[in-house]
């Protein structure tokens, strides 16, 4: 066979025991969204591309190189999303949300992208999971949201995971920050990398973000945001730890922590994997006070996280996929079909059955032989076998596959007794 077709690089075929597991994770995150109060929303996967470029912010990597963007019929410029809370703030807008009483929390899952370098646990096109909470300022409702973020985790029993939290200041005291470290850095160009260089003038914060060994020692020379924060930010962020605190979640304060998003204003946290190392980030998040503004709403506070599928499933099972090796979908029932009229009499029949049970009826015109086969690898507690005899007795042989017991059942009695087989 030679294949045609591929599938675009960095993007990824979730399928089989993946997408079980997948789902299983997605209906225990459901259930904890829902407890704390989150309603899902689901917004399209594309938007006008000023609005990410406004949010998000130019001297970021997502807007300067990773957006997929392109002009539509009509000579629009749409971006396919890289990230949700841009979207969540257009559609709270929009939505006329801004005249609804409290804080409107909702929750999102789905595939976002960025032209990134594709590598394991980085991908082109990737899933998130994450909350929007808008409308407090509250320090305890920052942690609440990572709160929620560490639930997420324990309800599909992820650990080894480290938590850190940083506070990088508001529109009163980061701007003097900013100047101080931009005038600082320079002075040290020659010693930075080539991307910190353009980072200097563009964005100073992002000096942080930096991989680079030797960035991060110059970097380690200059004095931390946590010294230049107003009064105001330091009593919020200090209400913050002391919320975390009382709820016993465990982290450590990261003065480096800016995250790569220019519209976040005082708490930022990051959720990674074991060793704590930047590309095992799991998950990150952030308070931004100023958004909505800019969005052209009224100034509305708000926090929010994201966290990664492809990687927090990567992390539950410590492994990739070899969807070669992984199974279809296990059922209750298989029905090994003689012959297409067989086939035609066990949909008929056997469909009722789907009311109490999954069923997979053989259709393959395949020898008995290998539809028994099939049967035991879909892990079937039933076999119906149905041939002309069965057809023309208005009946099936069924085989309880735990014992071996193969007997007559006729169609009147076919839901109780496979029940009767199931329930044990
Ligand atoms: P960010 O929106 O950059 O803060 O990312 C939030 C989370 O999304 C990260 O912690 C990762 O788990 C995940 N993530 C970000 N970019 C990618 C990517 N290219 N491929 C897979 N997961 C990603």
């Amino acid at each position: 066979m030679s294949i045609k077709y591929r599938k675009p690089k960095g993007t990824r075929d979730l399928m089989l025991l993946e997408m079980e597991r997948w789902q299983w994770c997605e209906s225990k995150w459901r259930e904890v969204l829902a407890r704390f109060g989150y309603g899902e929303i689901r917004t399209p996967s594309f938007e006008s591309t000023s609005l990410f470029t406004r949010s998000v912010g130019s001297g970021t990597d997502i807007v300067d190189k990773e957006m997929y963007t392109f002009e539509s019929k009509g000579g629009e410029s749409f971006s396919l999303r890289p990230e949700a809370t841009a979207s969540v703030v257009r559609a709270y807008l929009e939505n006329g949300l801004t005249r609804q009483p409290g804080t409107v929390k909702f929750y999102y899952m789905g595939p976002m992208f960025r032209y990134d370098r594709p590598q394991a646990g980085r991908y082109r096109q990737f899933h998130q999971v994450g909350v929007e909470a808008i409308g407090s300022s509250s320090p305890v409702l920052d942690a609440e949201v990572v709160r929620c973020a560490t639930s997420l985790f324990e309800a599909v029993g992820a650990d080894d995971l480290t938590v850190q939290v940083n506070s990088i200041g508001c529109e009163n005291c980061r701007p003097s920050y900013v100047d101080d470290l931009r005038s600082w850095a320079q002075g040290k160009k020659d010693e930075f990398c080539d991307t910190c260089v353009s980072r200097v003038e563009s964005n100073p914060l992002r000096l942080f973000d930096c991989k680079n060994e030797g960035c991060q020692k110059l970097l380690a020379d200059f004095k931390p945001i946590s010294e230049a924060l107003c009064d105001d930010c330091k009593d919020h962020h200090t209400q913050f730890c002391d919320t975390l605190d009382a709820l016993s979640v465990r982290y450590e304060n990261d003065d480096s922590l800016v995250r790569g998003l220019d519209y976040y204003t005082r708490t930022t946290f990051e959720i990674s994997a074991g060793s704590g190392l930047r590309q095992s980030a799991l998950c990150g998040g952030g308070r931004y006070d100023y958004l909505i503004g800019q969005c052209g709403g009224p100034t509305t506070p708000a926090v929010g996280f994201s966290a990664g599928v492809e990687r927090i499933v990567r992390h539950l099972y410590n492994q990739e996929y070899d969807h070669q090796r992984s199974r279809q979908s296990i059922v209750d029932v298989f029905v090994v079909c003689m012959n297409r009229q067989a086939q035609q009499f066990a949909l008929q029949h056997a469909d009722k059955l789907r009311s109490v049970c999954r069923v997979e009826i053989d259709t393959t015109d395949r020898g008995v032989k290998a539809q028994m086969k099939a049967a035991v690898s879909r892990e079937s507690s039933v076999v119906l076998i149905v041939g002309d005899d069965e057809i023309n007795n208005n009946q099936f042989q069924m085989k309880n596959m735990e014992t071996g017991q193969q007997l007559p059942v006729s169609n009147e009695d076919l839901i109780a007794a496979v029940q009767e087989v199931l329930a044990k």
